[in-house]
């Protein structure tokens, strides 16, 4: 028999676990979850209403969720933490944003990703491994900052960055457009050019920047959606670090954003967006059920047209969930259930290779979230414009899935470009030349255009020449 869901100690308002896919979770991760949702009615969610209104930073959530050891949720056992799986990193998510509050589990999805990302690279590190044991005890939150004003949301991207090698370690320099928890997180991971970079963009590297260590400028935050989450500019200012808290090796960045990076947060995120559509149905479901229309002795629940909207959100958020889940067990099989010492050998990039399914998580919840609260709130009418019922605080935090980096445009176009054309056609730090499009436009010069451009390629050929001869001089300090 199902267990039933509770909320404040009576029956759950909303659906029932009947509705949700169980069968995912062990009886260690069931019992979490339920813990969890007693943690949203009690702490959270109150907490949500006041982070929306006011903009304020949801750190009172996470000092809840750190009771619960949840900030170490993925670290191992033997590093003072949970030990969990993939699958139980979307649950917990989901869970968050479904009961409690959407913009702590945004943070907590990018504090997950940076607990991964020192994870990935922890083994020789023990700094990252004392940091890592600390995560609860001290609430020690860490986000990911990546996105460059320059770039947009081609975070993957960073041309406002450098780091170079100097006597006490590296000098870092970093200017990032968004960063969720800017200036209220305690440790960040950010991405610049390695140092010695020379124009090529996919060599990138990591640093573990500490809060006291970075510029942040939350007083410019208020937005639609998600308005605790925080999501400011953030200056790294050429702040000198240790040589010991570069994350993994000179030029690894490529490597952590496809192994860790991009899997965690487009997992974590996904989850969020499902629970966002969940927690809309919820709040429509306990509306409809309660409100009657006297003239004609029915509830709102009791018209067809409502029925419809409601076995339609059902159906499309569990076929997102579900998928959503699959990835995480695949991450969970590809890794013998998330152990991190399979990282000790610095080659080894399982998740890596199913890149594309996890751009189609996103970009499936992502679609389905807008939807989903967009018909919850049709059918909870005028009720639910206004902002005592919660929908349109759902609405608008679910709005920031289709527009956060990697956007929605830009994974379809991924996903089909690379089915049709191959995966050098994504071309991500631009850098194949489109020889179609090249000879198509050269084509289209008379023969004094091709001259002139011919003379002027030649001169770009000629300095790029000298530039190249002066290099070894530059770096010997002559
Ligand atoms: C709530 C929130 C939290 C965030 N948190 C973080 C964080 O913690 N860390 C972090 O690093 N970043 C974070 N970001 C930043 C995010 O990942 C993106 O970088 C950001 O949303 C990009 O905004 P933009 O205005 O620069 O968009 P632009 O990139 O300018 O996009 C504008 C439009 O152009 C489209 N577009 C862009 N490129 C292409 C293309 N190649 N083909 C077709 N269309 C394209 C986009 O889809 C969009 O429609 C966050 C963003 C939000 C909204």
């Amino acid at each position: 028999m199902t267990a039933t869901k509770t909320w404040n100690t009576e029956e759950f308002w909303g659906l029932g676990y009947d509705f949700d896919p169980q069968w995912l979770l062990t009886p260690a991760q069931q019992e979490l979850q339920a813990k969890l949702i007693d943690l949203c009615a009690t702490v959270l969610r109150p907490n949500a209403i006041e982070s929306d209104r006011e903009l304020v930073y949801p750190r009172k959530n996470f000092e809840a969720l750190a009771s619960l050891g949840l900030l170490g949720l993925i670290v191992p056992q033997d590093w003072g933490g949970l030990g969990e799986n993939h699958v139980c990193a979307a649950m917990v998510v989901e869970t968050i944003a479904r009961y409690g509050c959407p913009s702590t589990a945004m943070c907590y999805t990018m504090h997950l990703g940076a607990v991964a990302a020192l994870l990935f690279r922890a083994h020789h590190s023990t700094e990252f491994q004392d940091l890592l044991r600390r995560l609860d005890r001290d609430v020690l939150i860490g986000s990911l900052s990546y996105s460059d004003p320059e770039t947009g949301s081609h975070f993957w991207y960073p041309v406002s960055s450098k780091a170079e090698r100097v006597e006490s370690g590296w000098q870092v320099h970093k200017k990032a457009s968004w960063t969720t928890s800017a200036g209220f997180a305690d440790w960040y991971i950010v991405q610049t050019t390695s140092p010695e970079f020379d124009g090529n963009y996919s060599d990138l590297s990591c640093f573990l920047i500490l809060g006291n260590e970075v510029i942040a400028e939350p007083q410019k935050w208020d937005a639609l959606g998600l308005r605790g989450n925080q999501s400011g500019t953030l200056c790294v200012d050429g702040v000198t670090v240790p040589l010991n808290r570069m994350v993994g090796p000179k030029g690894d960045g490529t490597a952590s954003n496809d192994e860790i990076v991009d899997p965690f947060f487009l997992l974590c995120s996904s989850a969020c967006w499902n629970g966002i559509a969940m927690g809309a149905i919820d709040i429509a479901k306990r509306h409809v059920t309660r409100k009657k229309h006297v003239d004609v002795g029915m509830r709102v629940a009791d018209y067809p047209t409502i029925q419809d909207y409601f076995g339609e959100a059902i159906i499309d958020t569990n076929a997102c969930r579900c998928f959503t889940f699959s990835m995480g067990k695949l991450m969970d099989d590809l890794t013998n259930q998330c152990d991190w010492s399979i990282h000790a050998d610095l080659t080894a990039l399982p998740r890596a290779t199913y890149l594309p399914w996890y751009w189609q998580i996103k970009f499936a919840a992502a679609k389905n979230v807008a939807h989903v609260c967009d018909k919850m709130l049709h059918a909870c009418g005028g009720s639910g414009f206004k902002k005592d019922m919660e929908i349109e605080r759902y609405l608008r935090d679910g709005k920031a899935g289709w527009v956060m980096g990697p956007t929605n445009e830009v994974l379809r176009q991924f996903v089909g470009k690379l089915a049709l054309l191959g995966f050098d056609s994504l071309d991500y730090w631009n850098q194949t030349v489109n020889e179609r499009v090249l000879h198509n436009e050269v084509k289209k010069l008379d023969a004094e255009g091709k001259r002139k451009l011919a003379a002027e390629l030649l001169q770009q050929a000629d300095a790029e020449d000298l530039h190249q001869a002066m290099r070894p001089l530059v770096g010997s300090g002559v």
